[in-house]
């Protein structure tokens, strides 16, 4: 399998570290705990948009687009990444923000990735939760066509067979990795929402017959649908690199148990695990997505699904620029203190 046979603009800080995380694994008692830094690509604090933005921005820079567009909830970290991809492309970038969590919290609406996204140039929109936004999408990219602009649109969470080739590249670069250090991965975890991470992953590891299995830790959707989406997603992400048959529909498997109350809606199990890293590993999560995907991985952890003697890597795909559209999830009043 060879990725350069497809336009990439190269722009993250590849490849990211692989850490053992010593202290996290002493409190949990059980495995080896290492993390893939994938918060760590670089692009404007990071994340993981970033390895499918590069395949995605490089085919609308060989389309000659004058501007992006994608779409995504308020505190989407994809449409932050977008928004500092295009601004170093000079391209332009208008987003379109669905407010999913209905919240009205002024930090959420305007902080965070918020921010950031206005910072890096991009306009934004907003709609009410709960409607088609990748036709809203194809809507509004028509309606600036009309203008005479040049556009090209990303979907939601930058996840179709081009932005899942940046995964597939995840999986040699991190086998890679643990091959070169002599170290055995048991399992990888990760949280899992608009499927293009984990259909990119499935399709390396697969391709290269690592033999490591995949569990994803869903956000938002129940699992028949996830597991249904991060398929076809591989499937046809196989099958524009040649190998159409190499994932079959076992091989994907996702845990939605994690969800709560819904998507973008912080639980307390989540909030535990930010707390946990931040205190032991300094290492930053966010309420949405890769706190969730912790919780589930700490769960599963107490509960003896991967077990001492085992190596277990926890990808972390980013987000900690919406802990400041998150701020009110927290409590710290205690930690104001006289000595
Ligand atoms: C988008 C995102 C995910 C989920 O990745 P998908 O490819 O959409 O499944 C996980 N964590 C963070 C921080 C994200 O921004």
């Amino acid at each position: 399998m060879h990725l350069a046979r497809f336009p990439r603009r190269f722009i993250a800080h590849l490849p990211t570290p692989l850490e053992r995380l010593d202290r996290l694994s002493a409190e949990l008692g059980g495995p080896e705990i290492w993390i893939k830094r994938d918060d760590c690509t670089g692009l404007s604090t990071g994340g993981n948009k970033t390895r499918k933005l590069e395949f995605l921005m490089a085919e609308a820079e060989l389309q000659k687009a004058d501007i992006v567009m994608t779409q995504g909830a308020i505190q989407s970290n994809h449409a932050r990444q977008t928004a500092a991809f295009a601004a170093k492309l000079g391209m332009g970038c208008h987003i379109l923000l669905e407010n999913r969590t209905g919240s009205q919290d002024k930090n959420y609406i305007n902080n965070g990735n918020v921010l950031l996204d206005h910072l890096h140039g991009a306009t934004t929109e907003i709609r009410p939760g709960g409607g088609d936004m990748n036709a809203e999408l194809e809507q509004a990219a028509d309606r600036l066509r009309a203008t005479g602009k040049k556009v090209y649109t990303i979907p939601g969470g930058g996840s179709n067979p081009t932005g899942a080739l940046g995964y597939v590249n995840c999986a040699f670069e991190l086998v890679g990795q643990a091959n070169d250090r002599g170290l055995k991965i048991d399992h990888i975890v990760h949280a899992t929402g608009s499927a293009g991470t984990q259909a990119g992953l499935i399709v390396g590891l697969k391709a290269m017959n690592a033999q490591i299995p995949l569990l994803g830790i869903g956000v938002r959707a129940p699992k028949p649908t996830q597991e249904e989406n991060v398929f076809k997603l591989a499937r046809a992400t196989a099958e524009k690199l040649g190998c159409a048959d190499v994932v079959a529909r076992e091989d994907v498997v996702a845990n939605t148990d994690y969800v709560g109350e819904g998507y973008g809606i912080p639980t307390e199990s989540g909030m535990e695990a930010i707390q946990m890293f931040a205190s032991l590993e300094s290492i930053l999560l966010d309420p949405v997505y890769s706190a969730k995907g912790a919780a589930g991985f700490i769960d599963l952890i107490r509960k003896g699904h991967f077990k001492k003697g085992e190596r277990v890597v926890f990808l972390h795909t980013g987000g900690s620029a919406a802990l400041f559209g998150y701020d009110k999830a927290f409590d710290f009043t205690g930690s104001w203190q006289t000595v």
